[in-house]
Formats: C-alpha cells, sequence, structure tokens
C-alpha cells in the first residue's frame, strides 16, 4: 500500500528540517520537490531513491498545479514511498492542501509532516521576533503575491492600521505597492520595515529600512526573500546573531 508524505522541507539550513521528515526522506522511494528546497536535503535519500523535480526550469514556469497532483497521483501508483517535499510548511502558501485533496479523492493515503515555515524561522535568523511582549500582541502572514491595487482583494488592508506584525510572502515584486499602501491606509512613513532574502542559509541578507525607503533600499534583493513590517524589527539591533549581512556588503555571495 502506497502512502503519499505532504512534508515540510524547512526554510534553507537543513537542520532545521523535523526528525519525522528526516526519516521519511531516508525511506522514500520517490522524493518530488521545488525550488525552494535546500538541494543538500536530497542526499538524505537512500540510494536508488527516484528524484522529480517539478519547480521552475531554465526561466520557464513552474508545472501547472493540477499537473503537480496528477506528477504525485502516478508515482503513488508505482511506488510505496513517496515524499512531496515543500520549502518550508506544506500548508502555508504551499498548496499542500489541494495536492492532499486530490489525493484523498483518488484513495491514495497521505500524511502531512509539516515544516519550519519561513514567515518565522527567517525573521528569527534576522533576530527579529514576529511577537514581543508591549511591542506586538500578533502576527499576520500575508501573499504578497497580489497585487494591493486590485479591485476586489482578498486582502483586509484596512485592518493593517495596528502595531501588530506584518509578513508577507511571495511580495518582493510587489514591494514598492504594498509598502505604499500600507502608508495609503494610515501607517506613518517611517514604520519600521525589512526584506529578508535567502534567510537561514549562509548567503542571508538583511534590509532594515522604513515603508517609505525600503522599495528603494530593498530593490536589489534576490529571491527567495519575505517582507516583514512591525515595530519589532527595531530588535533587530539588539538580537541580531545570525550574520552581520546587510545592504552595506552586498552583493558579496551572490
Ligand atoms: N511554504 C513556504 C512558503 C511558500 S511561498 C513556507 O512555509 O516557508 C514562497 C515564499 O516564501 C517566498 O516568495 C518568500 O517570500 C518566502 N521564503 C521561503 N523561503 C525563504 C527564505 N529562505 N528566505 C526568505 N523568504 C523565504
Amino acid at each position: 500500500m502506497s502512502k503519499v508524505y505532504l512534508t515540510g522541507a524547512g526554510p534553507g539550513d537543513i537542520e532545521l528540517l523535523t526528525l519525522k521528515a528526516h526519516r521519511v526522506i531516508s525511506k522514500a522511494d520517490v522524493i518530488i520537490y521545488d525550488r525552494l528546497v535546500n538541494p543538500e536535503i536530497l542526499q538524505m535519500a537512500k540510494d536508488g531513491c527516484k528524484f522529480v523535480y517539478v519547480g521552475k526550469k531554465d526561466g520557464k514556469h513552474t508545472l501547472p498545479q493540477d499537473e503537480i497532483n496528477e506528477v504525485i497521483y502516478q508515482n503513488a501508483l508505482q511506488h510505496n514511498i513517496v515524499v512531496r517535499l515543500k520549502g518550508g510548511d506544506p500548508f502555508v502558501f504551499g498548496r499542500g492542501g489541494e495536492e492532499a485533496a486530490y489525493l484523498h479523492q483518488r484513495d491514495i493515503e497521505f500524511e502531512i509532516i509539516p515544516g519550519i515555515t519561513s514567515a518565522i524561522s527567517v525573521p528569527a535568523y534576522a533576530g527579529i521576533p514576529v511577537t514581543h511582549r508591549g511591542i506586538s500582541v500578533s502576527f499576520r502572514v500575508i501573499t504578497g503575491h497580489e497585487s494591493p491595487n486590485k479591485e476586489t482583494s482578498q486582502i483586509p488592508w484596512d485592518s493593517f492600521k495596528t502595531d501588530e506584525t506584518i509578513i508577507f510572502l511571495m511580495g518582493l515584486h510587489n514591494l514598492k505597492k504594498i509598502s505604499s499602501k500600507l502608508i495609503e491606509i494610515g501607517k506613518p512613513k517611517e514604520y519600521p520595515c525589512a526584506v529578508i532574502s535567502r534567510g537561514t542559509t549562509k548567503n542571508q541578507k538583511v534590509v532594515i529600512a522604513t515603508l517609505q525607503d525600503i522599495a528603494q533600499k530593498a530593490k536589489e534583493m534576490p529571491t527567495p526573500a519575505l517582507i516583514i513590517v512591525g515595530k519589532v524589527v527595531q530588535l533587530r539591533e539588539e538580537l541580531e546573531w545570525f550574520s552581520k549581512s546587510s545592504l552595506n556588503n552586498y552583493p558579496l555571495n551572490s
């Protein structure tokens, strides 16, 4: 009986993989992985494990989701232990829910192995806690993929007036629009924010700025990158621990 493990690979640093993910990866007959998975993790697989890459190739787009679903399903028909490996956590903007539903509808057994999401671990490696007593009582993780100028948006922009921490994933290409929108809804121009690129890896880069100048300061940051907006960003001054990289020495590693 075959089983598909929808598995989180963590944000980049391979030591942020869970023990459970490590166990299924080392037993997998096939691993279906995408762009954000640190390729070093694949070396944990057993001899003879088949690898299927479903991320972007040579400038071409990622396989459409329905084709990825089918690739997973077809592999489940042929192999016992199928690991579907995704960056971060499979259910945080990972479309893991859609893949699980596709398998459920076809009577394929599956398990979900959560991963450490970039949304909180990448700020942590930059010395930014997503909540902090007296500063931020909550955090929100939002898709930055959608343009803030879209007429019918599901994103509650007006609700971002509070001091809760806001983390945008997939938003680098919309950075200018996102920061302008936040100013438009009433956040101060000097409000602290940061862009963190390739977090938790040796190529991690951090730009600290204000809503007003973040787009200019972070315009050359490589992907993947996330945007974090909130007073907690200022804590980095004291809490930075992982690297001293900043725009000053960028682009050292790219
Ligand atoms: N499931 C993933 C997120 C997928 S969406 C998770 O839980 O982390 C992809 C987005 O995640 C990227 O556009 C970027 O915003 C963010 N991201 C993933 N890995 C990252 C990293 N190492 N550094 C910075 N941002 C990262």
